[in-house]
């Protein structure tokens, strides 16, 4: 468990470097404004969202697969409800899932 959470840490300090602040500034903005539903997976809290083809505008790699998603196929964004970073670092690392991928993972 210890081994898992300093994981994350180190995955989250080196993304942060390589990310413009204002963009993930405005993502967790535009992310807070949307309810989602809390879900328990592997014994973790997410808060997953639905993104309906419509708003589905680029392209992702699934972290359940490793494959493409491509702008235009609804998928599922889904981020730590329980982060020991807190909201804003769990949705800067929010991963985008293939519906599928999500329900098996
Ligand atoms: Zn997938």
């Amino acid at each position: 468990m210890v081994a898992l959470t300093s994981g994350w840490l180190v995955l989250v300090l080196g993304r942060k470097n390589r990310r413009a602040p204002q963009d993930s500034l405005k993502d967790v903005e535009s992310l807070s404004n949307y309810g989602g539903a809390i879900v328990t997976k592997r014994d973790e809290a997410y808060t997953v969202r639905l993104i309906p083809a419509k708003r589905a505008l680029k392209n992702y790699v699934c972290p359940g697969c490793g494959g493409n998603i491509a702008p235009g196929v609804a998928h599922t964004v889904a981020w730590r409800s329980d982060y020991i970073m807190g909201d804003s670092a769990a949705i800067a690392e929010r991963r985008h899932w293939h519906l599928r991928c999500w329900n098996i993972f």
